[in-house]
């Protein structure tokens, strides 16, 4: 699809690494399925991976973590 960021680039399917920021503390998960502009590097997350995304983030800060650094999981749990 056309990127709705740059309007100029076409988004390609690829891995991207996602950062999440709630209260003081900081999520990235990286590895995550996504479209991604090859133009300005924006990411678009399908709707069922960001709801898995998500899930896996609310898990993750539950170890309190100032600063978490996971790797996307299709089963939605943490590693
Ligand atoms: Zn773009």
């Amino acid at each position: 699809m056309k990127c709705l960021i740059c309007k100029q680039g076409e988004t390609q399917p690829g891995l991207t690494t996602v950062s999440l920021q709630r209260d003081e503390r900081t999520l990235i998960i990286k590895g995550v399925p996504a479209e991604i502009c090859d133009n300005c590097g924006e990411y678009y997350l399908s709707q069922e991976i960001a709801k898995r995304l998500y899930r896996q983030a609310e898990e993750s800060l539950q170890h309190g973590a100032e600063v978490e650094i996971g790797r996307f999981t299709t089963s939605g749990v943490a590693a």
